[in-house]
């Protein structure tokens, strides 16, 4: 039977990690304050949004809430980062996508100052990232190097490769599997052959948005496969990229949708804050 990274008890774990050095922060007179935005009442979103309130509150981060109506304009969100920017008892701003269409999504990524951008979609922290500066990460792939590390895989000189090639997943996976020091490629709609490139993979990053499409055909025997996607299936379950029945016999370690790589996401979203405001000191 394949180890299974179980995302839930690591990230219990970062939550509570994070909860004592909050706490001796305030004892030092620092306070870490997160601004979540959310346009519109897109009910996933409200739930997203409530999830990242709740771990906040559970670490002793203040988070403040705006809820804005869905006919915001660009120019009036603008304004409320611009605010959010200025104010020193914010250390982070997280504007909750999507945002409605008639907003510029990357507008709105690109006038949250650098030094408050905790999600790590800023084009600074992407640039950072790629150079090997300091800079915040994109919270799923840096979960899911965090899943690794605590799992005892090691990454340095493996083969990694990665389906998918999104500004949020793909992209910043290849660029911190890399500083790892792991041989990468990545895989996209236009790779010739995938079976036979995955099959290379000591490790395996499914970030391909469709439901259970990878299977043991995918997979080399032995491989780590982490399963980024969520999804619901025909029964209303969650379910990931990978068909997890077909593919676990196989493999030496897995993520499980859910209760992998999902809880990491808001646990390093928790951390990107708490850095935010030690760096700030
Ligand atoms: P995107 O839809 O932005 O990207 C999907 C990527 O997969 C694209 O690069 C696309 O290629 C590639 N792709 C699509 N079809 C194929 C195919 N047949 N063969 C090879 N590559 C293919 O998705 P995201 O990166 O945003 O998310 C991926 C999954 O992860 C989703 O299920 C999402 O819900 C989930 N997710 C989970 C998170 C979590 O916290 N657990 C956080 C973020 C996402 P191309 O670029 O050529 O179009």
């Amino acid at each position: 039977m394949p180890q299974i990274i179980n995302g839930k008890e690591i990230s219990a774990q970062i939550k509570e990690e994070l909860k004592d050095k909050v706490k001796a922060m305030k004892e030092d007179g620092i306070s870490v304050c997160l601004a979540v935005i959310q346009v519109g009442d897109d009910p996933a979103s409200s739930v997203y949004v409530g999830n990242k309130k709740k771990a906040c509150a559970y670490i002793g981060i203040t988070s403040l809430s705006y809820e804005l109506p869905e006919e915001t304009t660009q120019e009036e969100l603008l304004a409320l980062i611009g605010e959010l920017n200025k104010r020193k008892d914010v250390n982070g701003i997280l504007v909750q996508l999507p945002v409605p269409a008639h907003i510029d999504k990357d507008a709105v990524i690109r006038a949250i100052a650098p030094e408050k951008d905790v999600d790590g979609f800023h084009p600074q922290s992407v640039g950072a990232l790629c150079i090997g500066q300091e800079g915040f990460v994109s919270c799923t792939p840096a979960g899911i190097i965090q899943l690794l590390k605590r799992s005892g895989i090691e990454i340095a000189g493996k083969e990694c490769v990665i389906i998918g090639r999104s500004n949020i997943v793909g992209k910043p996976m290849a660029l911190l599997l890399l500083r790892e020091n792991g041989t990468v490629t990545v895989t996209h709609s236009g790779t010739k052959d995938l079976k036979e490139v995955t099959r290379r993979a000591d490790i395996l990053v499914a970030a391909v948005g469709k439901p259970k499409m990878i299977t043991r055909e995918y997979v080399k025997e032995g491989a780590v496969v982490i399963d980024v996607g969520i999804h619901r299936n025909e029964n209303n379950k969650l379910c990931g990229d990978v068909d997890y029945d077909d593919v676990a016999p196989v493999c030496s370690a897995i993520t499980p949708v859910p209760g992998g790589v999902g809880p990491m996401t808001i646990a390093m979203l928790m951390n990107n804050c708490v850095e935010s405001a030690a760096l700030r000191q």
